[in-house]
């Protein structure tokens, strides 16, 4: 048996790419975004009310994770992808149906927009849902989890001091909180568990328009290397 489901509108985000983006929301609070309502939804009736809310719940598709056939075993990142455990004991983007949900912060209601933050999702993400979040359910205070029993260890980041000058001068012209952006998802330390790299090699990710590249001078220590426009 097969439902039929259509986005209620699509994220655009800080994140244009996969790699870099927190495994999960509020990890990187300055992760911000807006959430563009599509036709019937985006005239103001289907939001009243939510500007009493202060966080809410999207469903949203894994677009850029469909996969026909689904997985039941997965290697999540989180475990170091070499240990392979069941899909619904994770929250892996290759799942059935491809559906993931994220508690994101309400930052401003508009009649066709949600402006939100926190949030650990890709540019274009179709939303399929929005929920209010309500404490006194969703909040469960015995709840608990072994495989993820708590945020990962930050990373500590240093800036090469022209990169900081960069990003600095990149978060006037956004008007966004680019430094702090950089380094809340950084310290999450993107690179997979499995690589070990070395001091010479580079990485780099895209944060709303400009490419940030980084390297390791040692394990566990993240150093901002230039803070550059995107290529187009
Ligand atoms: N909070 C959600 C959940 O639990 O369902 C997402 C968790 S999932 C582990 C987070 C990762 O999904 C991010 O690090 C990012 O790489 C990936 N991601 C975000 N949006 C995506 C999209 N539209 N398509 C594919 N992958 C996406």
């Amino acid at each position: 048996m097969t439902y039929n489901v259509s986005p209620v509108g699509f994220i655009h985000s800080c994140f244009k790419e996969k790699f870099a983006i927190p495994r999960q929301p509020h990890l990187a609070p300055a992760a911000r975004g807006v959430l563009e309502l599509v036709a019937p939804f985006d005239q103001g009736d289907a939001v009243q009310g939510l500007e009493q809310v202060s966080h809410v719940w999207l469903l949203f598709l894994f677009h850029q994770a469909l996969e026909k056939k689904p997985r039941l075993k997965v290697r999540p990142p989180r475990l170091g992808g070499n240990k392979s455990m069941g899909v619904f004991a994770t929250r892996a983007t290759h799942r059935p149906n491809g559906i993931g949900q994220s508690v994101v912060k309400l930052e401003r209601v508009e009649a066709a927009r949600l402006w939100i933050s926190g949030i650990d999702l890709l540019d274009g993400t179709p939303v399929l849902d929005i929920k209010p979040y309500v404490p006194y359910a969703d909040i469960i205070g015995t709840a608990s989890n072994s495989i993820a029993s708590a945020a990962p260890e930050p990373v500590p980041v240093q800036w090469a001091p022209p990169a900081l000058h960069q990003a600095r001068d990149h978060a006037m012209r956004l008007q966004e909180p680019l430094v702090e952006l950089i380094e809340q998802c950084l310290a999450q330390d993107p690179r997979p568990a499995y690589q070990v790299p070395t001091a010479e090699r580079e990485y780099g990710a895209q944060f709303w328009d400009v490419d940030v590249r980084w390297h390791y001078p040692r394990l566990g220590l993240i150093r901002v290397l230039e803070v550059i426009p995107a290529k187009q």
